[in-house]
């Protein structure tokens, strides 16, 4: 008896389709945390405030080729399921799914999101064709596993933002957005910060410290033309020997480059070395 309620308490490992199937039932608040794994505090943060708002969580890991435009960054994505269980363990979650690339594209069906072209900004500009991985593999995990909540991190806003305007209205869910969570020098957590040396991460403190600046002196109405932003962007690049894709502020209503309504966000996407960093303050 004692044994038996052990096993009911574990977190399960699902595989297959047909066990997702058999473990979820629809009768209670689900929440959904979709991962590429190499967890951290940050994904952790997204795992706890799914646990407080709903019954059961569920957390996949899947990382997933179609969203990476080179096969290289594919390849050299951290991955560590065996910490990442023990992780997922311990926040006493109560499924893990863990599809292959086989069970997800089984189904061959053409990509059905496609961007606009005024949607082809920040990431969308220099991924081609990320957008509409992401879009695809979030369609289909969702259609799978029918939460009533996703949590998504603000670290990866357009992301959130896209998924909330091309999939919270064809499925009875909703997108909760989750803060971005930082270390000590203010550097946005992630999987690919694995990837980088100690000093490469107080660069990216650095970056981080004059960001945080830079929206603060945007708020105070003294910066006062494009030029400010540009000439940060240079200063950056000639500090640090960093390559910046994009430095852009953005209002967060629909993301376009108007931001009288003070509700915006600067965006930036860099490489340190040959990683590839972005962020948002
Ligand atoms: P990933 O495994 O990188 O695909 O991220 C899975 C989820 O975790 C996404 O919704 C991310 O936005 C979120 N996430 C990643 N890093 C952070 C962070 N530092 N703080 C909060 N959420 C994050």
């Amino acid at each position: 008896m004692f044994y038996l309620l052990i096993l009911l308490l574990q977190m399960k490992l699902i595989r297959k389709i047909s066990d997702l199937n058999k473990a979820i039932k629809f009768n209670y608040d689900l929440g959904f945390v979709p991962t590429m794994g190499g967890l951290h505090i940050g994904h952790e943060s997204l795992i706890k405030k799914s646990k407080k708002k709903c019954e059961k969580t569920i957390v996949s890991i899947f990382v997933n080729p179609k969203q990476f435009n080179s096969k290289n960054d594919y390849k050299r994505y951290p991955r560590n399921l065996n910490t990442d269980l023990k992780i997922l363990r311990k926040l006493k979650v109560d499924f893990v799914y863990l599809p292959t690339i086989n069970q997800i594209y089984k189904n061959k069906e053409p990509l059905k999101f496609k961007l606009k072209k005024t949607q082809k900004i920040l990431c969308a500009k220099y991924r081609k064709g990320h957008f509409e991985g992401v879009l695809d593999i979030m369609n289909r995990l969702i259609k799978r596993i029918l939460p009533k909540f996703v949590f998504m991190g603000e670290k990866d806003f357009q992301q959130l933002f896209l998924i909330k305007k091309f999939l919270e209205n064809i499925y009875n869910t909703k997108v909760i957005m989750c803060k971005t969570v930082r270390n000590n020098n203010k550097v946005a957590l992630s999987t690919r910060n694995f990837l980088l040396n100690r000093s490469d991460v107080i660069t990216a403190g650095y970056v981080a410290s004059k960001l945080i600046d830079l929206k603060i002196k945007i708020k105070q109405n003294r910066v006062k033309s494009k030029l400010h932003i540009k000439n940060t962007k240079i200063y950056l690049i000639k500090k640090f020997n960093i390559k910046i894709e994009y430095l852009e502020v953005r209002n967060i209503i629909n993301l376009n480059s108007n931001i009288t309504n003070k509700k915006f966000k600067i965006f930036i996407a860099y490489y340190i070395d040959k990683i590839r960093l972005i962020d948002n303050f």
